[in-house]
This record gives C-alpha cells, sequence and structure tokens, in this order.
C-alpha cells in the first residue's frame, strides 16, 4: 500500500493543485525544484545544523512515569514543547526558508489564525535577515494580541484582512492573491500539511524528523501506538511518518470535536466532513449542502481549521490511522492532568490527543507515544477560565 504523494500530486483521490491559472508559474517552479533543492547535501548539512543549535532538536522522548502508572499503561511524550518559539512549527518554516532562499526569493509571506505559525514564520524570517508579510484575519489580530505584539517585535508586518469572516480562511485568500501579484520574488511559506501540491508533501519532509528521531530515541523498540492531535495534520505526519509502511504501529489523529460532533460548535472534519476543495486542495472538509465552509469552533486556536492535509483524508479512506475526536471540556481536563502529574503544561491543541486516555483501553504493556506538539504558557488565559 502506498501512503505517499503520486507524481502528480495525489494521495489517492485527494490532494492536488486547484490553482488559479495565475498561480501555475509559482507552483511549478516549486514542484520541479523542491525535491532536488531538499535532498542537496549541503541544504541538508545547514537545515540540521540550524534544527540542533537553533531549535534545540532532537527534542526528548521522555517516558511519563506517572501518567503511565495512572492508566496502566507505558507512555512516552516526544517533546516538541521545547522547540525554539514552543512548538514543531518551527520545523517546517526552517526548511521553507532555505527553500526559498536558495529560489532566491527576497520576500516571505504567510497566513495565521491563532498567529503561531506567523511567529514561526517571523522568526526564521528575522533569523535570515528575509522580508515577511503575515496576512490575518481583522478578528484573529484582536483575539491574538500577544502572538501579534510577537510577530511585530521579531520584524514582521501583519496585515489585517476585513473581508467577509475575517478570520483564517480570508487571510489564506489575502496570501494567495498576494502571491498571484508578486510571483517572481515571493515564497509562500504554509504552516502545515494543507495547501496545494508540492506544500503537504514538502511540510510533512521536514516535519518527518519527528517519527526520524523517535525511532532513534526507543532504541529498536517499536510503539503499539503513535498518538497525535491534527488541526491541518502537520505534527501528527511528522510522528507518523516513518511508521507509515509498518502496520503493526497503529497511528491515531484527534481531532478537535468542541463543544461536541453533535453540535454545530466543531472542528472534527474527518468525523463529520465530505470531500470538496479546500485551500487549493482537494481534501475533506465541514461544508454546509451548497458547498459552503461551515465556520469550526474549537477552544484551542490550533484546531480551528475547516479542512484537513489531504494525506489525512488517505489515510483515513484506506484505514491506515484512525481519528478520533475529543470537545473542549476534555481537551481542558486532560491539560490539568498531564500539568499536575508531569509538571508539563501543554498546549490546549496537544491537549486534545492526551484526551483520549480516559476513552480508550491501552494493555500494561502497550508502548504508546504521545506527541507533545505545543507548550501551553499561550493557552493559560484559557485554562485559568476553567480552573
Ligand atoms: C498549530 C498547532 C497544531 C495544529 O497544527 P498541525 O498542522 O495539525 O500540527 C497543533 N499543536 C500546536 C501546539 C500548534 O501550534
Amino acid at each position: 500500500m502506498k501512503y505517499e504523494v503520486d507524481e502528480l500530486g495525489f494521495y489517492g483521490e485527494f490532494g492536488g493543485a486547484f490553482i488559479p491559472e495565475l498561480l501555475h508559474p509559482n507552483i511549478e517552479e516549486l514542484s520541479t525544484r523542491y525535491l532536488s533543492i531538499i535532498y542537496d547535501e549541503a541544504f541538508q548539512k545547514e537545515f540540521h545544523y540550524l534544527l540542533k543549535q537553533y531549535v534545540g532538536r532532537p527534542t526528548p522522548l521522555y517516558f511519563a512515569k506517572r501518567l503511565s502508572e495512572k492508566y496502566q499503561t507505558q507512555i512516552y511524550l516526544k517533546r516538541e514543547d521545547l522547540c525554539h518559539t514552543g512548538a514543531h512549527k518551527v520545523n517546517n518554516t526552517i526548511g521553507q526558508i532555505l527553500v526559498a532562499k536558495k529560489l532566491g526569493k527576497k520576500r516571505i509571506i504567510a497566513e495565521t489564525g491563532a498567529g503561531q505559525h506567523g511567529v514561526a514564520t517571523a522568526t526564521v524570517c528575522a533569523l535570515m535577515g528575509i522580508e515577511c508579510i503575515v496576512y490575518m484575519g481583522a478578528k484573529d489580530v484582536e483575539r491574538q494580541a500577544p502572538n501579534v505584539a510577537r510577530m511585530k517585535m521579531l520584524g514582521a508586518e501583519v496585515r489585517p484582512e476585513y473581508s467577509s469572516s475575517q478570520s483564517l480562511k480570508d487571510a489564506t485568500n489575502a496570501a494567495m492573491r498576494d502571491w498571484i501579484n508578486n510571483p517572481e520574488d515571493t515564497h509562500y511559506i504554509i504552516g502545515s500539511v494543507v495547501g496545494p501540491h508540492p506544500f503537504p508533501d514538502m511540510v510533512a519532509r521536514f516535519q518527518s524528523v519527528i517519527s526520524e528521531e523517535i525511532i532513534a530515541q526507543l532504541e529498536g523498540e517499536k510503539p503499539n501506538y503513535v498518538i497525535a492531535c491534527i488541526g491541518g495534520g502537520s505534527n501528527a505526519i511528522g510522528a507518523f511518518y516513518h511508521y507509515m509502511q509498518d502496520v503493526e504501529v497503529q497511528l491515531i489523529g484527534v481531532e478537535a470535536a468542541g463543544k461536541g460532533v453533535d453540535t454545530k460548535e466543531t472542528a472534527a472534519t474527518l468525523a463529520l466532513g465530505s470531500p470538496g476543495v479546500l485551500h487549493a486542495s482537494r481534501t475533506v472538509m465541514i461544508q454546509d449542502k451548497d458547498g459552503q465552509v461551515i465556520e469550526p469552533h474549537s477552544i484551542s486556536a490550533g484546531l480551528d481549521y475547516p479542512g484537513i492535509g489531504p494525506i489525512h483524508a488517505h489515510l483515513k479512506e484506506t484505514q491506515r490511522a484512525t481519528y478520533l475526536h475529543a470537545t473542549d471540556e476534555e481537551a481542558l481536563q486532560a491539560g490539568f492532568e498531564l500539568s499536575k502529574l508531569e509538571g508539563i503544561i501543554p498546549a490546549l491543541e496537544t491537549a486534545h490527543a492526551l484526551a483520549i486516555l480516559p476513552k480508550q483501553p491501552f494493555q500494561p504493556d502497550d508502548i504508546i507515544v504521545f506527541n507533545l506538539s505545543g507548550r501551553g504558557d499561550k493557552d493559560l488565559e484559557s485554562y485559568m477560565k476553567h480552573l
């Protein structure tokens, strides 16, 4: 069974590049060149140097003793929360800024919802001394003031989008328009395994360092389960990547159910969605009967996305991975629990993955790896409201 992208940019029936004619030159340049750029020896050397000395990799694989005792199983935490900027997102932005440099680009654009990807992008632009423009829905600019301040401090320009719902999808459209208008000098850094081919594959390859490290750190032992939360799906694919062909390892993605999958306030895309084209890629999305995107809801801004990376749609279709979901309330409880039992405050996104522990029957000798995608400092206000 093949789970990787094919020559046309598809994962089974999902993926592809459904782009306006005017974007063809940009996408064509990137898809013909990305693999030879990434696997060039000098590129790999610089990428791994920065991951080590700037991001702080390898991140630890920590055996969570007290959490394991509570659930009578063996739980490891892959500590992406210890990456510079506090989450896995920087693995991808480091990779893409190096690609942009190789392509001779002088200007970076990005879209962001919660602001985490905007911060990770502004960070690498500062590192390289490259101009950075981050599109953000006007509502999100207001809601995510600390991250807006971070981006500005890092030298990025934040451009609020006032059209339509003033949220992530409008920021994405604005970034696409900018890219169409500036094809020569600009690279668009997409923040997850979403968007037109080759972005999902390129982002997956950069994040795959996570599973590469897990394999080395487990020293020959094989996990029974690898579990991660899913927004667009990049931290999950990073953790799954080198296990994808080994069907003895069960892969579990956890979506945000928001207030519940039986309510309208949810972000559980694979549980409730249907095939459609979103963000220039054929995938599964939450839509009404006219094909209009339904605004998602999740307590965690990073999971508040109406679609999902096409590779996850394919992994679900082929039953290679299993997709569960957890509500806002369950995630909050899991976040409190990890904090008290292990002294680690997880991001609310990450807490969704941990929230399946009370609901899933694991065996005492099961080895379970949770990808701890980010740290919870940014979520303290939400946690405190519910303490
Ligand atoms: C952005 C984010 C996510 C969701 O994005 P994926 O692409 O699904 O990984 C998950 N966890 C944290 C901490 C994030 O910042």
